[in-house]
């Protein structure tokens, strides 16, 4: 038996709640088979148009009171971890499996000094046009900047993961073959300030998050879910090539060469190199579509140290 951390991508949620419980129920039907092999599994998922969603919805109610960005994702692994949590507890219910399944409000450790928070990069939440954002700059203190044409953001800085707050809870329940949902939209980050934790406004990557937990529950495999069936040079060009089975050193000069795109494919890579490196384990890159060969490491680019 052994020890998997799945993460799941932007395109396994869609667009409202419909949509994302039914593209969870395809999901979980491909992680079942894990678990009737008696495979112990983490999930973390992304959350970003689900943050941004909740967010706004607040803003909405009232420009000027602002819902805290950490406390909108805290909501938002609530939301989708129900989802996730409903779907498998579902079909194995229909197969009389046994198994219990937990979603954890799961806070991230981040460093208050990471060099991150002097250039945030990550627009989240509403738009607003250049007056409003004007008000909401003088009045929070927020950096709002203009995305790509379509009106004023906020953006908030993207810290690395340095620990999971609740990774005993995480390995207490792994002992007892749970089944976890945890660091949804890459956790909380919360920093340590003066001897406690505080939630702060920023967005840790999940890609970088998954690693993080990856790498303390020592797991066999990372696997990451997205949207292309494997990794590529060359990617988009006509002579794009797929990556099958790829080692660290290689993989560092692929990423030398540009072949990966920052802000999509960069940090998965990044991070399934890191974990590899300190684990000498496997990550798996794949697609959603193909998660069930994916876990029997017949798709996707395994990345092996
Ligand atoms: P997720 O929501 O799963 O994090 P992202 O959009 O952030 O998804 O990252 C996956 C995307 O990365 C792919 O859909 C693809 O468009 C893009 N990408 C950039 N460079 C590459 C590459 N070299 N090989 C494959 N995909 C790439
Ligand atoms: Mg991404």
């Amino acid at each position: 038996m052994g020890r998997f951390v799945i993460s799941l991508g932007g395109n396994a949620l869609g667009n409202n709640a419909e949509e994302q419980q039914k593209l969870l129920e395809k999901v979980a039907e491909a992680i079942v088979p894990l678990i009737e092999k008696g495979e112990d599994i983490v999930i973390v998922h992304g959350n970003g148009p689900q943050v941004g969603m909740i967010n706004s919805a607040f803003s909405a109610l009232d420009v000027s009171n602002q819902m805290p960005f950490a406390e909108c994702g805290a909501m938002s692994q609530g939301y989708i971890g129900f989802h996730i949590q409903k779907a498998l507890q579902n079909i194995l219910k229909q197969k009389k499996i046994d198994r219990n399944i937990v979603t954890l409000v799961t806070q991230v450790l981040v460093d208050k000094n990471d060099p991150a928070f002097l250039t945030p990069t990550k627009p989240i939440g509403s738009f607003y046009n250049k007056e409003e954002a004007d008000f909401i700059a003088k009045e929070k203190n927020y950096v709002m900047k203009e995305d790509s044409g379509r009106g004023y953001r906020r953006v908030v800085a993207s810290p690395k993961p340095i620990d999971i707050i609740e990774k005993e809870s995480i390995l207490s329940l792994l002992e007892k073959h749970h089944i976890v949902i945890a660091a949804g939209g890459g956790g909380i980050p919360v920093i340590e300030d003066k001897g406690v934790y505080r939630g702060i406004d920023a967005v840790i990557d999940k890609d970088y998050a998954s690693a993080k937990m990856a790498e303390i529950i020592l797991a066999d495999e990372l696997i990451i879910l997205t949207a292309v069936d494997f990794v590529y040079i060359n990617y988009n060009s006509i002579n794009q090539e797929k990556i099958n089975k790829v080692t660290l050193i290689k993989l560092k000069k692929y990423i030398e060469e540009g072949h990966f795109k920052e802000g999509s494919m960069l940090p998965k890579v990044l991070a399934c190199m890191d974990f590899v490196e300190k684990t000498k384990r496997t990550a798996i890159i794949a697609s959603l579509d193909n998660a069930a060969l994916a876990f029997e490491k017949e798709q996707g680019t395994k990345i092996i140290y």
